[in-house]
């Protein structure tokens, strides 16, 4: 069974195990607790904090726990918005590829009497920062942008963006969901503000994530309660979860550099041997993106019916976000950068993790060459193509 699905979830790192299983047994006090039981969990949390603001450049005061990255972009967003409200600014900025956690969040704020501008993503899959800082108003309380996106994996030049919103004095909140542990991240140098970002995506454990949000930015209270968090987020700590957390991003961190290199070389072969099967294109843009994603588009064929065909191989790959599979829409990603309903449909996510070896990349290029060929062979769309009846788009 070869694993390629680990922007939807990784597989914890035994260490993170192992720390999460011994604090469970030996440090299961209620941190709030003043008895010596619970203080003994408060400190471990603390020291979690600590190593997690390092791990991004940030101090520990920023730190704020929550149940994963869904519920920090939540807190970001609500937070922004309030602010933004006391000021009389109630428009905000994103992208239309957002992660669905973020654009239903935006959603909800319409309905609120907020505006959204969704600046364009380009057909390689980033964002122009020159176009942001347009885009921006005098009333504008939020810039809401991805540091890489989940589907197609491209790394947006975060930094750039930033410098505006800092410029302009605009707060910038990034979901860094799929950036944090795989690649450098650094608050400070990126002029970050508020920052999401969720264990399970760096061999952590589910149902833990942070947000860092800068000193004196008021962070609303998304979760009501009691005073955790310094009151912004109600709440018993999950202490073993945030401690594996910890230990699975400073574990991230220190193989980070490697990690990228090995992960690099494996997916450009992937590339090179999916772009050899006839009618299919790379999503996004092949340099600027994260080291363990691929993203192709086959002409002709049904992304899920080669996803459970590749299942039967031993490929476990996505056709998207696990959010959207399920659904039959194709990915919102997809179309934001241009692809039409047809060839979006006929996507396949691959994101392979640190072990990933090059035999397992050509035994995926494999599976999928004789897949696609296969699907090919009874699909009245593919058929619609080679007759030309209709125009091959790739
Ligand atoms: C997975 C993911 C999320 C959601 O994180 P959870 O911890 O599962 O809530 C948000 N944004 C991006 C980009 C993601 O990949």
């Amino acid at each position: 069974m070869i694993y390629a699905d680990n922007a939807a979830t990784t597989k914890m790192s035994p260490a993170a195990v192992q720390t999460m299983v011994s604090l469970m047994q030996e440090a299961w006090g209620n941190p709030s607790s003043l008895y010596a039981h619970g203080q003994k969990a408060k400190e471990i949390l603390e020291k979690a904090r600590g190593d997690i603001a390092t791990a991004i450049g940030a101090d520990s005061r920023e730190i704020i726990f929550t149940s994963g990255g869904s519920e920090a972009d939540n807190q970001a967003i609500l937070t922004a918005a309030d602010i933004g409200a006391k000021k009389g600014k109630k428009h905000i900025l994103s992208s239309a590829f957002e992660h669905h956690a973020v654009l239903h969040a935006l959603k909800k704020l319409e309905r609120q009497g907020y505006e959204v501008t969704l600046v364009d993503v380009h057909e390689n899959g980033l964002i122009v920062p020159e176009e942001v800082e347009a885009a921006i108003r005098e009333d504008t309380c939020l810039v809401t942008i991805m540091y890489a996106n989940n589907e197609i994996g491209t790394i947006q030049p975060i930094r750039e963006i930033g410098r505006i919103c800092r410029e302009k004095g605009v707060l910038f909140h990034t979901d860094a969901v799929q950036a944090v542990g795989h690649i450098p991240v650094d608050v400070g140098e990126d002029h970050i503000d508020m920052l999401s970002a969720s264990a399970h995506k760096f061999h952590g454990p589910k149902g833990v994530g942070f947000l860092y949000r800068k000193k004196g930015i008021p962070a609303s209270v998304l979760i009501e309660g009691g005073a955790q968090e310094r009151g912004r987020r109600a709440g018993t700590e999950n202490v073993p979860g945030v401690a594996a957390m910890a230990e699975a991003l400073k574990e991230s961190c220190a193989n980070m550099a490697r990690s990228a290199a090995q992960m690099t070389a494996i997916r450009d072969r992937l590339i090179e041997g999916l772009r050899a099967i006839p009618h299919s294109a790379l999503n996004g843009d092949a340099v600027k993106r994260l080291p363990g994603n691929v993203n192709f588009c086959f002409e002709g064929i049904e992304g899920e019916s080669l996803l459970l065909l590749l299942d039967d191989k031993g490929v476990q790959a996505s056709s998207g976000s696990a959010c959207t599979s399920g659904s039959l829409d194709p990915s919102h990603v997809l179309l934001a950068i241009g692809r039409v309903h047809d060839v979006a449909h006929g996507s396949l996510r691959l994101s392979i993790g640190e072990d990933t070896t090059a035999l397992d990349a050509d035994a995926i290029v494999e599976a999928v060459r004789q897949t696609v060929e296969y699907l090919r062979g009874f699909s009245p769309i593919w058929r619609d193509l080679t007759t030309g009846k209709k125009p091959f788009i790739l």
